[in-house]
Parts: structure tokens; C-alpha cells; sequence
């Protein structure tokens, strides 16, 4: 399965292939500025299975409060974020669904970060939530058993 995305300019394109890992929904307040609204939806894929098609992505990077590095792959020209990668731990990517060109088909299989998500925010029964973050392995392990 290919899926085709790019950023909201077009100078950006990219595809994506091979199973997708987990289907993230994060509100931490990180994710409040990426998408300068109250959260972020996320794919983790393989980074063997991400290519870029068209266009140079610029990097940003910061270091979380676990300590660990977080690399922010986007559009030099319209800003719009494609992924972020740990370079410690580069062999998956978490790629931002919103720039996928099926963007609406995905379905959380985890909510994070519960403490700083607006109240308004419904979660369906019987969905993975958390207060902040497991660590990626547990988060995985879990989904994999739902
Ligand atoms: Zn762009
Ligand atoms: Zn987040």
C-alpha cells in the first residue's frame, strides 16, 4: 500500500509505504504549537518505508523533558511539519497524518497527553488514553494486545 502526501504549499511531496505501526493522538502542549490548534495526529512507520519524492525538508530539533532529542522535519517554505524523529532511536518516524493525502482516515489507537487536552475533547470508549506519555516500547506492546 502507497500513500502519497505533501505539505500545504506542494513544494513537499512525498510516499509512504509497508504497514503502519500505530496511529497516534497527542495534546501534549508541544503539539498545541506544531499544529497551532489543541493536538497533533500521528502514523509511526518505518523510516525505510518514507520517501521523499520532491523538495528539501529543513530541520528543527529540540530536546523533550524526557530528555530525549526530538527532530522536526518540515517545509522551509510554508512551514507545514511532514515528521519527527528521536536520532537516537531513527528507525521509525512519526509522521504527521494531516499532511497524508487520506488524511481523514485514521483513527486514534492511543490518545496522549489527557492532562493538557481541552476539555471538550470526547474520547470513544474503550480507547487507550493517558495522562502524559508511556515509553514508546510499552505504548506499542499495548496497542498490539487491544
Ligand atoms: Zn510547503
Ligand atoms: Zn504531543
Amino acid at each position: 500500500m502507497n500513500i502519497n502526501g505533501s505539505c500545504q504549499c506542494g513544494a513537499i511531496e512525498y510516499q509512504v509505504s509497508g504497514e503502519l505501526l500505530a496511529t497516534l493522538m497527542c495534546y501534549c502542549t508541544e503539539c498545541h504549537k506544531v499544529s497551532a490548534g489543541y493536538g497533533t495526529m500521528t502514523v509511526l512507520i518505518d523510516q525505510n518505508n518514507f520517501k521523499l519524492n520532491k523538495g528539501t525538508l529543513k530541520l528543527w530539533q529540540r530536546s523533550s523533558d524526557s530528555g530525549n532529542m526530538n527532530r522536526a522535519h518540515f517545509c522551509g517554505d510554508c512551514g507545514n511539519r511532514i515528521y519527527h524523529q528521536n536520532p537516537d532511536k531513527p528507525d521509525i518516524i512519526r509522521l504527521k497524518t494531516g499532511t497524508l493525502g487520506n488524511s481523514a482516515d485514521y483513527t486514534p489507537q492511543a490518545h496522549l497527553w489527557l492532562k493538557s487536552a481541552p476539555a471538550w475533547v470526547l474520547i470513544p470508549k474503550d480507547t487507550l488514553t493517558f495522562q502524559t506519555q508511556p515509553p514508546l516500547a510499552n505504548l506499542l506492546a499495548l496497542i498490539k494486545e487491544q
